[in-house]
């Protein structure tokens, strides 16, 4: 799979970086001072290295654990987010990393004990209230678990720290990991959804639908609390009925009392990932109708209320008001 591994000097002793090294003997082993020689330069095709991404191992440095963005939250005032690994196994073409992103590659940071150290102190910072710290940030959680043992070093951290929320975003099937280990109340496994229709054509390589709520019964029979996210909301002419098709396929399969929360929000992007992603993509009928003049590229104001309203009222058949979280971004 890993034909090329950049290492960078400062990890290339570590165990992390070792033992991914010894997985894959035949790749080529190229050292860099900081990743961001590779990772950064100017000229790059997003579009051709998302086709054979390399792996970069470095090591994460300065702010690990930041603050998430205003309106970003599922019911708690203390919201933070990490980012152990930059890029995605999946191609949604909806994604806002290839326009954030000059690269495909892979960035994964080994150094998971600094991460732990840095939500450690966060957490000490706000001693009387729940923090939640949000992994899929930049990538998703889980899909590139079987390169970074993510699972196997941050669900046993999070057990320690019951104060500490994970919420670690998805939309992979590949759940053995989890099931491996004891659930905890604090972790939570958060998958995302749009459409059918919008799957098929717009999320290359993500597993069906299917598998995904199977893979969320199986955690559930395990005893994890599941989240449900739908965000970014897509347009299309039908999207109501496309939802509402949608909703009851996942309601059907699923039980509310293993849901710690549900939320969804709608297509938002700064404007220059937004051109730069346009550019990869030209001819993709998903970015036409957006209005593109504000810094931020959404949809018209009247239509992102109309969807947003026709969903919330939608999920408000399944759910509670309780657990559902409109992302106000
Ligand atoms: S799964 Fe998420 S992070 Fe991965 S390509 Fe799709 S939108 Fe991007």
């Amino acid at each position: 799979m890993l034909e090329t591994i950049y290492v960078e000097d400062a990890v290339a002793s570590h165990p992390r970086a070792q033992s991914i090294l010894a997985r894959f003997p035949k790749a080529a082993v190229i050292p860099v001072n900081r990743y961001g020689e590779v990772f950064n330069r100017n000229h790059q095709s997003f579009r051709l290295q998302k086709r054979k991404p390399s792996l970069i191992l470095a090591e994460k440095q300065g702010n690990r654990v930041l603050p998430a963005p205003e309106g970003y939250g599922i019911g708690s005032a203390q919201n933070f987010y990490f980012s152990h690994v930059l890029n995605c196994l999946y191609d949604c073409r909806y994604c806002f990393l290839q326009g954030m992103y000059r690269s495909a590659h892979y960035v994964w940071f080994v150094n998971y004990e600094d991460f732990q150290d840095a939500i450690a102190s966060t957490v000490s910072v706000h001693p009387d209230e729940d923090v939640y710290f949000f992994s899929g940030y930049d990538g998703d959680s889980l899909a590139l678990d079987s390169i970074t043992g993510f699972v196997d070093a941050f669900v046993p951290f999070f057990a320690e720290h019951p104060r500490a929320y994970l919420e670690l975003r998805t939309k992979s099937a590949a759940i053995r990991p989890l099931l491996s280990h004891q659930p905890a109340a604090n972790v939570i496994v958060a998958f995302s959804f749009t459409p059918v229709t919008f799957g098929k054509a717009l999320e290359h390589g993500v597993p069906p639908l299917e598998a995904r709520v199977g893979a969320m019964q199986q955690l559930a029979e395990r005893g994890y609390r599941l989240g449900l996210r739908f965000d970014p909301l897509l347009y299309t002419k039908d999207y109501q009925r496309q939802y509402r098709e949608l909703f009851e396929a996942i309601f059907s399969q699923l039980e509310v009392r293993n849901l710690h929360s549900v939320s969804f929000g709608p297509f938002r992007m700064p404007r220059d990932y937004f051109q730069r992603m346009h550019k990869l993509y030209p001819e993709e009928k998903l970015f036409a109708g957006l209005d593109e003049e504000s810094r931020m590229v959404s949809y018209p104001a009247e239509l992102e209320k109309a969807m947003r309203e026709s969903c919330e009222e939608e999920l408000k058949r399944f759910v509670p008001q309780s657990i559902l979280f409109p992302c106000r971004l």
